[in-house]
């Protein structure tokens, strides 16, 4: 059995579209071996209320529900994960999302290995499958904190008192490209750019499925799963139930 944490942690990547609920399963995945969650999403959010450049050249493509320029969310990941806190493993959330993404990303995997520098183990793909329905659902209805970036959402994952985070009590906030019109956008972006991305990897061998249908735990304890076996190792006592 690896320890959970100690020893390296993929990289690990989350495909699948808006509302699959990747940010929830990276946060329990990242607490669960401690290595740190990289979602080009929150950092691109971070520029934007930091008001940097990149920030404010961002918003604009956001809020309309496009895909910020390859060359910059690339960069943005080439400096976050020259991290000292990515040296036992990250894992991807939201990145890469298109077919160059992808291929500067081995590139970048590459060239760590072959500097002797590999931070991490084996590269693990996983894809979440949510119907649908579902998806519309979880994005109309997701909430969040600013302050800590925990997910919610008012039908499926309420939080214990009205609009306030469970964990620092922050009201929480809808945001803004999770509108029906840039849904609709965001969802356009994922078929013609991200989805392709599934074959890549299934082609290189890497890709796993899980079922992001199921509750919030269950899908934690596939995910889970998919990880340990690539680690080499049964899980015998999962954190999460199904
Ligand atoms: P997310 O939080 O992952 O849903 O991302 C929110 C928005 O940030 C997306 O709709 C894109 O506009 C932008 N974004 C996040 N990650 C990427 C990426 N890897 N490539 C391009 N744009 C991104």
């Amino acid at each position: 059995m690896v320890e959970k944490n100690s020893g390296k942690v993929g990289p690990i990547i989350l495909l699948g579209p808006p509302g699959a609920g990747k940010g929830t399963q990276a946060k329990r995945i990242a607490e669960h071996y401690g290595i740190p969650q990289v979602s080009t999403g929150d950092l691109l959010r971070e520029n934007i209320a930091r008001g940097t450049a990149l920030g404010r050249q961002a918003k604009e493509v956001m809020d309309r529900g496009e895909l910020v320029s390859d060359d910059v969310v690339n960069e943005m990941v080439r400096e976050r994960l020259g991290e000292e806190d990515c040296r036992r493993g990250f894992i991807l959330d939201g990145y890469p999302r298109t077919p160059v993404q992808a291929g500067w990303l081995d590139g970048f995997l590459e060239s760590k290995r072959a500097k002797g520098r590999a931070q991490c183990g084996p590269l693990i793909v996983i894809e979440m499958d949510v119907d649908y329905n579902n998806l519309i659902e979880r994005l109309t209805g997701r909430l969040y904190c600013a302050h800590c970036g925990r997910i919610y959402n008012v039908i499926t994952q309420p939080p214990r008192v009205d609009q306030l985070c469970d964990f620092d009590g922050t009201p929480l906030v809808a945001r803004s490209d999770d509108r029906r019109e840039v849904i609709a956008e965001r969802l356009k972006a994922y078929e013609q750019q991200t989805r392709p991305l599934a074959d890549y990897y299934a082609k290189q061998g890497q890709l796993v499925h899980v079922n992001a249908d199921l509750d919030v735990d269950a899908v934690t304890s596939q995910v889970l799963r998919v990880i340990e076996r690539s680690r080499g190792a049964d899980m015998k006592s999962p954190s999460w139930s199904a």
